[in-house]
């Protein structure tokens, strides 16, 4: 990819975000996915209602094992061959989410002298289909990092993703932002290199932190209005 720091198109500023929970709710991706294992349990198995089930729990405050504790709830035995086969059509479904409103507002009122760029986690099939089912590519992000990319051991708190931004866009420090929502590894990297650190609270997210827990950002804020 090309740099983004030739005269023509050096940003003042770059804001980057974290995905999942920062520029949408989690929770929609996982009630996507699950809705997708359940058609393909009704179609490849002629299982009916796992979906429903697996909704339910997770919408009841469940959040592992809500594979295996659903099958066993319908009767079936959770093999591990089973479990993998839900897993890969869960991770390699096309979800149906959305930006949040106020992330969907705030990219439509970029300027020009702004970069914008994603860092996120995750397994790399799963995070690429989410970035292309928001369009963020359309909507002025001008750089997607998924970390997976170069392996497990890139993830966050490691700072190859930071680096990376930094190279690209021909920034440094404070000229930098990273906006996510988990203290326990998504500050830890920019802070050290100088950038600005924003946490996002979403109402509605799905991990909650204690205060104590990992590195804080210089902010908190609950939308990106606030940004
Ligand atoms: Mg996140």
């Amino acid at each position: 990819m090309m740099p983004f720091s030739s005269e023509a198109t050096r940003f003042d500023r770059v804001i980057v975000f974290d995905l999942d929970d920062t520029l949408y709710l989690e929770r929609d991706y996982v009630l996507s996915g699950l809705g997708a294992v359940g058609r393909w349990a009704r179609n490849a198995l002629g299982i009916d209602g796992l979906g429903e089930m697996m909704r339910a729990r997770f919408e009841a405050g469940f959040r592992t094992h809500i594979f295996d504790e659903s099958l066993k709830e319908m009767g079936l035995t959770p093999s591990p061959t089973l479990i993998a086969r839900m897993l890969g059509t869960y991770r390699q479904h096309r979800p149906d989410i959305r930006l949040a409103p106020d992330a969907d507002h705030f990219l439509a009122a970029r300027d020009e002298r702004t970069g914008f760029a994603v860092i996120t986690d995750g397994f790399l099939d799963a995070q690429r289909r989410k970035i292309r089912a928001l369009g963020l590519y359309g909507r002025g992000i001008h750089l997607g990092i998924c970390t997976d990319r170069w392996g497990r051991e890139c993830w966050k708190p490691n700072p190859r993703a930071f680096e990376h931004v930094e190279q690209l866009f021909g920034c440094s420090g404070a000229s930098l932002t990273y906006v996510a929502d988990n203290p326990s590894k998504d500050f830890t990297a920019p802070r050290e290199r100088g950038w600005r650190t924003v946490q996002i609270a979403r109402p509605e997210r799905i991990h909650h932190f204690a205060s104590h827990e990992g590195v804080k950002a210089d902010r908190f804020i609950e939308t990106l209005e606030e940004l």
